[in-house]
């Protein structure tokens, strides 16, 4: 299939964003596509609801990790396509970050496009807590950075993510604690909540869901907790940044 168009592009500090939204009503149509993600055809497509108690305010940014395509230049498209194609099963993210650009399926609240209006963020569906309503899926806005690649393009893309990560939380007037690891709701489900919120994002739970893997970079708490802080200091230098230049 032919390789889907954005609705707007944009930049979110120095990033390239095509912004493909899922329009508000759209249904499932394929209904064994549908059955495989726990739905029905007819029922919406995503989630449709403002975030934080329909406040449209996100609380938190999410960090995920997804794979490479092999032999895909324009990653987050071919996952952006695999979303419109029903084909995604229930994960439905806002951002899609590889080494090019990234690609937009939820609304953030950016106001950087008609789409997607300050105070409109939306709920998603990839931090596997349901309609909790403190949870990660209610309160937070999602990035799925694109690794498992070349170094080089693994650097970029983490990079990539980062700044994307920097903006929103500067854009939504959070701290640096509030990004969190999906790994961070993992626990939060199971009912483990720690005070050190690094210890909480990177406590893993035999069985469930690892991720961002590839930042965390080993299944070992110890280095994944201290290449977590990394990737948190090279999104901390970007949010100073973007203080810096809006205090210009
Ligand atoms: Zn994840």
């Amino acid at each position: 299939m032919a390789q889907i168009k954005p609705n707007n592009t944009y930049k979110i500090n120095g990033v390239t964003v095509n912004e493909k939204i899922i329009p508000d009503g759209t249904r499932w149509k394929n209904s064994s596509k549908a059955a495989k993600a726990g739905f029905r055809a007819g029922a919406l497509y995503k989630k449709q609801k403002k975030l934080t108690n329909n406040t449209g305010k996100p609380l938190w940014v999410t960090i995920h990790n997804t794979d490479d395509i092999k032999n895909v230049r324009d990653d987050g498209e071919q996952y952006t396509r695999a979303t419109y194609n029903e084909n995604m099963k229930s994960a439905r993210v806002h951002f899609f970050v590889d080494d090019i650009c990234a690609w937009q399926n939820l609304k953030a609240g950016t106001g950087k496009s008609k789409n997607d209006r300050e105070g409109s963020a939306e709920a998603g569906w990839h931090a596997g807590d349901s309609s909790v309503t403190s949870g990660g899926n209610l309160t937070s806005l999602s990035i799925e950075i694109i690794m498992n690649d070349t170094k080089a393009h693994d650097r970029k893309a983490r990079d990539n993510g980062a700044r994307i990560a920097a903006w929103l939380l500067w854009k939504h007037g959070l701290p640096i604690d509030r990004l969190v690891t999906h790994t961070y709701w993992v626990n939060n489900s199971a009912g483990k909540t720690f005070s050190d919120v690094d210890r909480q994002c990177t406590n893993p739970i035999a069985g469930k869901k690892w991720c961002p893997a590839y930042i965390f970079g080993s299944s070992n708490q110890k280095k994944a907790l201290r290449r977590w802080k990394k990737f948190k200091k090279l999104v901390q230098k970007y949010l100073d940044s973007e203080i810096a230049k809006a205090g210009e």
